[in-house]
């Protein structure tokens, strides 16, 4: 991989020491000068003759240069540089959004004729995906179990891919990452994981050994809820791959997102670190509450997968989720989400704001069943005051008892 000179690659044995975050805050930085990389906003990049020309469209193929606005920028590459940083990958190719990064970065690596195993975990339009894409180019797609335990006996010989989703959607579900790369491997496929729980700085599926980490960088890389983005890094081996399809594709992104992007990144450590807390300071208290029967998250030592959080995973983000006792209705369950007044109902999370959702296990999944749960509600944690986000949530969970 190409890097411009000057720029803050050079200092490798200084890095070697440094500990990730100053890495992070440092990756795709100039050395001097200003201090960000300003935005590029930018299609055309002329040149001084057409050797140059012909030059730099031959070199683009493997070397990382400016020649034309969706073959990337100075924001663009600025922003490749810490990502790879973020998930000790090769290169990174830019979506408009998570789904985009998902859906290009499988069509891909999947061709007619060809099977799919999708994890029961996955975030629900990559099923959509699945049934309403997918399937009319003639993929085959088989559903595992998001722990892993039935993959080995799932593939076929036309097997391609092995998509996971680790911590799963909604519940979290663990597998492990390291086992199911090397099943992959034996069998000729590739693995990509969705990464946008641990964004790379909770958990590196391809230091686990996968060949693709997507991460919606919608969510806690851009971190303040103002910017659409899906990134795709990849390994060595798979980049070749993947840069063609996002070539092919036209999937780029514009220089103002990839800056903000750039911008939250340098605070991500600080800011996972924060909702984190408050996270396990919100679990403790749910967990005295008599309305609540179950706590999601795989940081609690009775989360059936603990063991793999705490051997591949950094820490934990601002996602929590809770089963209301089976006594509360589907009523009483969105009666309580529309009593919260901090917590915002909608869409998404990883921004600085704390999120509420109602969560419909039994659509998100097809290899278990939910219909005999109580209610399921996901939270984000997000940067308030963690006492005014538990003493919202006491109020809306008495007003339970008010039906
Ligand atoms: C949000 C999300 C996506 C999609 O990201 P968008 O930018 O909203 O398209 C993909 N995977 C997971 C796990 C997500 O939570």
């Amino acid at each position: 991989m190409q890097h411009h000179a000057g720029w803050c690659a050079n200092a490798t044995l200084v890095m070697s020491v440094q500990k990730r975050n100053t890495r992070l805050l440092r990756a795709g930085r100039p050395t001097h000068g200003w201090v960000n990389v300003p935005p590029t906003r930018a299609s055309t990049f002329v040149f001084d003759s057409v050797a140059a020309w012909r030059d730099t469209r031959k070199r683009r193929e493997t070397e990382r240069l400016n020649s034309y606005g969706a073959r990337g920028t100075d924001s663009t590459h600025a922003l490749e540089d810490a990502v790879v940083e973020l998930e000790a990958g090769h290169r990174a190719g830019f979506f408009p959004t998570g789904q985009a990064a998902i859906a290009v970065t499988l069509m891909t690596f999947l061709s007619p004729g060809e099977h799919l195993l999708m994890t029961d975990s996955a975030y629900e339009p990559v099923r959509r995906f699945c049934r309403d894409q997918l399937s009319k180019l003639g993929i085959r797609v088989t559903y595992y179990k998001p722990d892993g335990s039935d993959l080995q006996g799932k593939i076929q010989p036309n097997t391609k891919v092995i998509y996971v989703e680790c911590p799963g959607s909604l519940v979290y579900e663990m597998l492990d990452l390291r086992a199911i790369s090397e099943i992959a491997r034996a069998h000729h496929c590739w693995t990509i994981a969705d990464n946008t729980w641990g964004s790379g700085w909770l958990y590196q599926p391809l230091a686990l050994g996968a060949d693709i980490s997507i991460i919606a960088a919608t969510k806690y890389l851009s971190g303040h809820s103002d910017v659409m983005m899906g990134i795709s890094v990849a390994n060595e081996r798979a980049w070749p791959y993947l840069q063609n399809a996002v070539v092919d594709y036209g999937q780029t992104v514009g220089g103002d997102d990839a800056y903000l992007v750039s911008r939250g990144i340098r605070t991500l450590p600080a800011r996972m670190a924060t909702h984190a807390e408050s996270a396990r300071r919100v679990m403790q208290w749910l967990a005295s509450r008599p309305e609540i029967v179950h706590i999601f998250n795989p940081s609690l030592p009775q989360d059936p997968g603990y063991e793999i959080w705490k051997k591949d995973c950094a820490g934990i983000n601002g996602l929590v989720t809770i089963e209301l006792a089976p006594c509360y209705d589907v009523a009483q369950s969105e009666s309580f989400i529309d009593a919260l007044q901090l917590f915002g109902l909608g869409a998404s999370w990883g921004g600085f704001e704390s999120l509420v959702i109602p969560a419909n296990m039994q659509a998100a999944r097809s290899l278990s069943n939910w219909n005999t749960r109580g209610q399921i509600v996901r939270l984000h944690i997000g940067l308030e005051d963690v006492e005014d986000l538990i003493a919202d949530l006491a109020q809306a969970l008495d007003q339970l008892h008010l039906k």
